[in-house]
This record gives C-alpha cells, structure tokens and sequence, in this order.
C-alpha cells in the first residue's frame, strides 16, 4: 500500500493539497483506521481499494471537503460527525469557545448556541462547563438531527430547540453564536471547497449581516443583567457591528483577534 500512498500524495501535493490527507483517504478507501493503515502499509492493499482511492481522490480534486468524505471532525477535542448540508466547524471558531471560556460567568450558567449546525459551541462548551445549562438554537433540521446525534455519542446534555435566533429565551448568561456571516457578493470568489457546504450557513445578506443584526436585537432582551453576547464575524464588518452593538446599548463592546490577527469576534455585555 505505500505505493498507493505516495502517488495519493503526489497527486494531492501538485494540486495544492496538504500530502498529509493521503493517509486519511488511503484509510478510508481500505476501510481501516488511521493506525491499522500505517500497520499494515507494507502489505497489499485490501481488494477494491484501488478503486475506491481513485474515486475518493476524484471528488477531493473537484474541492469537495476531506471532512465530508471522512464524516467526522475534531474540533476543540471533540470528535464531531459532519455531514453534507451541514456546516463543518472552524478552528476560528475554537477560538471562539476559548473566548467564551475565558468570561467571568456565574456557577452554573445558562448559556445558549444560536444555529448549532453540528453543535459544535454548545459541545465544546459543556464539556468544558459540565455545570452549565447549555441550550442550542437551530432551524435546520438536518443539522439538529446531526447535533442531537453528536450529543448523544459524546454523552453530554444539552437543550435542542428548533428555532431561529434565541427561540424567545431569556434570563441568559451568555449568548454565543457562529452566525452565517459573509456578504452574498463572496460567493463569486470563494474557495472551491465553500461550494459543497451549505450556503444557508455561510452567507448572511448584501453586507453579512442580515443574521447577526437581529441577533443582537434579541440578544438585547434575552440576556439577563449582565449578560455576555460573544460572536464571530466577518472582520470587515468589526468596527460597523461593533457601534451597531453600542446603540443598542451593549456595554464593553470589544472586538478579538483571531489566531491570523483578523477582528475575528465581538465581545459585548448587558447592563447590569
Ligand atoms: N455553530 C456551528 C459552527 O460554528 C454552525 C454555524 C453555522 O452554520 N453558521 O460550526
């Protein structure tokens, strides 16, 4: 099999693909786990693996997401299933969960995810926060599905809601939300990859905002005293977002770098 593999990562490397996904498609094809594949690498490949490598190499060529084929992704150590139709999680938005971490909340907070996709924030953050009350807003009903699924494996409880934005909650501790945030104009130009993904999830509008403008509205009345509305965003839009949250009269209003340097997040806070 390491013939298979080095021509999987000659092929993926003249693409402008990272060689490393070989493995991950050399496992798949053979229908072995990424350790029993560099075990067995000095024997032939199981029957029908060639077959399946060059057909898995083809969609991967097209820019359909390794994630997808795989089913599964880790974010914030998490192993999470992903499936078409549904966003895969971001590292920035890891960042976004170590933001959320790092807030001075109370014991047991009451936190809420608006559009969980595969409820990626909301897991990350009861893992981190077992005290917490950790709810998760979506609309999507494959993605709820999905998140529920995720949940149920991970073995950790959280409250599904199929409702847009904050499904009318309140008394909140934290909202924190991944919402759809790049302006419709980016569709011309984006990465292959972003074609394959649902575009529900990812474009909000003329300018990016036709998402995360509500929800700083609800956020507004669905916090409690003293309330944190953490979200990610597209950095174009920090400073306009971030006077928008002032007139509504949030306080501490801070845009965050992400790990490129990029006013990646909004920080901002009720009164109390
Ligand atoms: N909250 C999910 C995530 O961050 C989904 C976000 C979305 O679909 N825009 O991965």
């Amino acid at each position: 099999m390491i013939r298979l593999l080095r021509e999987l990562e000659r092929r993926l490397e003249a693409a402008g693909l990272p060689r490393g996904e070989a493995l991950d498609l050399l496992a798949l094809a053979a229908g072995l786990s990424r350790k029993a594949l560099l075990l067995s690498l000095p024997q032939p490949p199981p029957p029908g693996t060639e077959t399946r490598v060059q057909d898995l190499l083809k969609k991967r060529l097209s820019g359909y997401p390794l994630q997808y084929l795989l089913g599964e992704v880790e974010f914030f150590g998490l192993p999470l299933k992903v499936a078409e139709g549904v966003l895969i999680p971001r590292p920035e938005t890891e960042g976004l969960v170590e933001l959320a971490l790092s807030l001075p909340l109370p014991q047991r907070p009451r936190i809420l995810d608006v559009g969980t996709g595969t409820g990626a924030i909301a897991l990350a953050l009861k893992r981190h926060l077992p005290e917490a009350e950790v709810h998760a807003t979506e609309v999507d009903k494959k993605a709820l599905a999905l998140a529920q699924e995720n949940a149920r494996r991970l073995g950790l409880s959280i409250r599904f809601l199929e409702a847009p934005l904050t499904g009318g909650m309140g008394d909140l501790d934290l909202i924190v939300a991944n919402p759809p945030y790049l302006p419709e104009a980016y569709r011309e130009a984006a990465p292959k990859e972003l074609a394959f993904e649902n575009p529900l999830a990812l474009y909000a509008g003329p300018e990016g905002l036709s998402v995360a403008r509500p929800l700083a509205k609800e956020a507004r009345e669905a916090l409690g005293p003293g309330g944190f509305l953490l979200l990610e965003m597209a950095p174009e839009n920090a400073r306009l977002l971030a006077e928008e949250l002032k007139a509504l009269g949030f306080q501490e209003v801070e845009a965050l770098r992400d790990l490129a340097g990029r006013e990646r997040y909004l920080r901002a806070r009720r009164p109390s």
